[in-house]
């Protein structure tokens, strides 16, 4: 088949190579200048930075983390890292996730804490049903302590809104329950670990995160075209036309509410729905720091409170890889959320430096690089109407002959492996159309 795609992230271009590889003729339609999407990175002053903030390759599948590699010219091109990552908790740092470093914080918060937990754990043994919204979530399932010393500050930080406004149905299967015999544990003092998928991760030795999308693309098989916006998508008969040229079939994995108006046929009532899909956008700040000594061998660290400044994470990503800064440097990227009101400057940029230097971050008076990036749709804003908002514009799109995916051409809360993954369905879903014609469903939806 002749298939366009649409959209060049890693969604699209991993789609691509798979398709073309089973001998599809496949057409990528990108509107900016390269592939990557959110998964670019840059080079500043010797420095690299990832665009939208810290990433790290890692999969709880063994199939896509494989593929991942691969792009990346196998183990030998990455950096291996155990993940160390920490909460700045007023003055001290705290294991992360909180729950497993609850032993770090003050007594009296980890009386807080542990007496929330349990009453927590008793009321869901008692049958309490899962709150609908994220901010009753919190208690039902952490408990008063821990949402009052983390959870609600750090969460309000991050989303930019009242957490009861939020739906809870995007937390589940993403935070995983710490069971209670480990959280007793971290109180007493003894270490324990959670999110152990993501205990240790990968990270390319050059070229920031972007290298794996550059690898999907060199020899990937498929046509990519540049500056080529989606203009027009329309249906001919049994086939489709992008821009006015004619394909077999068309996937799209551009963010739903930039490509809605280039489809002929979509209806009022879908279009709305999809004018309703609020992006949460993300300035990162990107900053390189000359260093006198190796910097903490941390990953990441969270900010919750807002004396810390606007940002809510912080990557030490010149541990990611010693290529990422030039020698005798380091470099930090500071990630900040907003709604469309934050207008970012290099006034910004500095302010959030001087933040992170008054919150025992980094020394202000060691930062020789200093810039920021504004990705527009970064998160997801899962409120309260969302999935039956989202239900309906999938249940479209599903029975409409187009496919959909990706993190914004589908709404799912995806990381990159999540979308790889998410491409090897579509693949066999394509495959189903090749042998069968076309199913009333993908096997995905
Ligand atoms: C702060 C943050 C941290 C993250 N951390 C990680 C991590 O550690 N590990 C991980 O694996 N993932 C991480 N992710 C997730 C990861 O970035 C995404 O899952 C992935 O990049 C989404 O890829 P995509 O192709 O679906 O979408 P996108 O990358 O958004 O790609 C969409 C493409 O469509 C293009 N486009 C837009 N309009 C048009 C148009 N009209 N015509 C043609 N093309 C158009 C865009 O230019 C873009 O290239 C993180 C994301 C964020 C925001």
């Amino acid at each position: 088949m002749k298939i366009a795609i649409l959209g060049a992230g890693i969604s699209g271009v991993s789609l691509a190579r798979m398709l073309a590889a089973d001998g599809h003729d496949v057409v990528v339609l990108e509107k900016s200048e390269r592939a990557g999407g959110l998964c670019k990175s840059r080079q500043v002053d010797g420095f690299t930075f990832d665009d939208a903030g810290g990433h790290i390759m890692f999969s709880k599948r063994q199939d896509v983390l494989q593929w991942m590699k691969d792009r990346c010219g196998g183990d030998r091109h990455l950096v291996r890292t155990e993940r160390q990552t920490k909460i700045r908790w007023h003055d001290r740092w705290v294991p992360y996730p909180f729950e497993n470093g609850v032993g770090h914080l003050t007594k009296e918060a980890i009386v807080d804490c542990m007496e929330g937990y349990i009453d927590a754990h008793v009321q869901r043994r008692l049958g309490a049903p899962c709150p609908e919204n994220f901010g009753d979530w919190i208690e039902w399932r952490m408990g008063g302590g821990f949402a009052r010393h983390f959870m609600v500050p750090y969460n309000e930080k991050i989303w930019k809104c009242d957490l009861r406004r939020m739906s809870s149905a995007w937390v589940a299967g993403r935070v995983p329950e710490a069971p209670i015999r480990d959280v007793l544990s971290s109180a007493v003092g003894l270490d324990t670990q959670g999110y152990a998928h993501q205990s240790v991760f990968w990270f390319p030795e050059h070229g920031g995160f972007e290298t794996m999308v550059v690898g999907t693309v060199r020899d990937g098989g498929f046509e990519l075209r540049c500056n080529a916006p989606v203009e027009n998508v329309r249906r001919d008969g049994d086939a489709f036309r992008v821009n006015g040229e004619r394909y077999d079939l068309v996937v799209n994995t551009v963010p739903l509410p930039l490509v809605e108006p280039a489809f002929e046929d979509i209806p009022d009532e879908i279009r709305g729905d999809i004018r309703e899909l609020v992006p949460i956008s993300l300035v990162n700040v990107l900053i390189g720091v000359k260093l006198d000594e190796p910097m903490p061998p941390l990953s990441w660290i969270y900010l919750p409170f807002p004396e810390q400044g606007p940002a809510n994470r912080v990557t030490y990503y010149s541990n990611y890889s010693p290529h990422n800064a030039p020698a005798g440097h380091g470099c930090y990227m500071a990630e900040v959320t907003h709604r469309g009101e934050l207008r970012a400057d290099r006034a910004f940029a500095r302010d959030v430096c001087r933040a992170l230097d008054a919150a025992g971050i980094l020394d202000a008076d060691r930062v020789v690089t200093i810039d920021h990036v504004d990705s527009r749709f970064a998160y997801i804003d899962q409120d309260l109407g969302f999935d039956a908002r989202i239900g309906r514009v999938r249940g479209w799109f599903d029975t409409s002959g187009y496919i959909t995916f990706g993190r914004f051409g589908r709404y799912e809360y995806h990381n990159s492996d999540q979308c790889i993954g998410r491409a090897m369905e579509v693949r066999e879903h394509v495959r189903d159309i090749a042998d069968t014609g076309r199913p009333a469903r993908p096997r995905f939806a």
